[in-house]
């Protein structure tokens, strides 16, 4: 029998995860679970994990950056409130009249709930980076028979908190975004495959490739996870992180067939709605798995990954 560690009135801590041992040397707590100051030993990895990925990228890739909100027009016409609605986050301000705005400060002055004042604004934040690419495809007319590929970043949001530093509510995610027929498509989602695991396994990561789904919201949402999963239009590289039954996705293959096309507008070489997919590289997750994988410090790292993300040479 245990014995109680705890006088009643003081809550027990939550269960220890295997991951909380890297928080001290990797992030800095900011107040909210899933949002973390970043360290410079954390950034310095995940600059090298972008640098190693932009090496790999293929030819006639055009490279876009994008901020970390994008215009909420866009991304309900992309279909994401039918999929994710829960996770969406909404930028929203102060909209009214000043002496509306005056009255939502002393409102916070008195104590009170100025949020009631809030106004949704026309943008919402990023809930992945290949977003905003459709629309921007769209504008340039129809798809030329060589297809366009894209290279994409941002930071997103998802808001689902949580205290497990392989579950942030705003991380970054870097992508390969395809465009073009049918084959064209799924030839760069096969092409993708193989290579990320080549990546995987030079970074020395434990990892598998299994089939998945997307957490859609919801009863029908379950029934749109199983089509999706039967259809294999979603893979994911799996990390063991915490355990071997609960592994970490670090990257995602997704084939949405015409979804975008249809959505967007965009017509393939043939007249038909252009099928896309995306490869997507959570590299926050990646950084984190580097170091549960080879330890806190990055000079007792494996040689050949060490040369891999063109550390110096150590002399040890
Ligand atoms: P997907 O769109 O497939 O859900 O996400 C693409 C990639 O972003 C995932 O494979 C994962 O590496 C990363 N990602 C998704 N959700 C989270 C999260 O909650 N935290 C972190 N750190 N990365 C995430
Ligand atoms: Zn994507």
């Amino acid at each position: 029998m245990n014995v109680a560690m705890f006088a009643p009135s003081e809550p027990a801590p939550p269960p220890a995860d295997p991951l909380d041992y890297l928080a001290d040397v990797l992030f800095q707590k900011m107040g909210s679970p899933g949002v973390y100051g970043r360290t410079a030993l954390y950034e310095d990895v995940v600059e090298r994990l972008a640098a190693l990925i932009t090496r790999h990228r293929e030819v006639d890739t055009e490279v876009l950056r994008f901020p970390p909100v994008m215009n909420r027009t866009q991304l309900e016409r992309s279909g994401y409130l039918k999929s994710f609605p829960n996770l969406l986050g909404c930028v929203c301000g102060l909209h009214g009249t000043e002496s509306e705005i005056d009255a939502a400060v002393s409102c916070f002055d008195a104590g009170g709930d100025w949020t009631m004042s809030l106004s949704p604004a026309d943008l919402v934040l990023s809930p992945a980076a290949c977003y905003p690419v459709y629309p921007i495809a769209a504008s340039r007319g129809p798809v030329p028979a060589s297809g366009w590929c894209f290279d994409v970043a941002a930071d997103c949001f998802r808001r689902e908190p949580s205290r497990h530093l392989d579950r942030l509510q705003s991380f970054r995610m870097r992508e390969y975004v395809c465009i073009g027929s049918p084959d064209h498509v799924s030839a760069f989602r096969e092409r993708w495959m193989v290579l990320a695991q080549e990546i995987a396994r030079d970074l020395g990561l434990t990892f598998r490739v299994d089939y998945a789904s997307d957490p859609f919201f919801g009863r029908v949402g379950q029934m749109m996870a199983v089509s999706q999963k039967q259809q294999s239009l979603k893979f994911e590289l799996l990390v063991p992180l915490r355990s071997e039954e609960q592994p970490t996705a670090c990257m995602s293959f997704n084939y949405h067939r015409d979804h975008f096309g249809t959505a967007w507008g965009i017509a393939d070489a043939a007249g038909e709605p252009a099928h896309t997919a995306c490869v997507a590289f959570g590299m926050d997750r990646l950084a984190v798995a580097m170091f549960h994988t080879h330890g806190r410090d990055v000079a007792r790292w494996p040689t050949a990954v060490r040369d891999l993300l063109g550390f110096p040479p150590n002399d040890r």
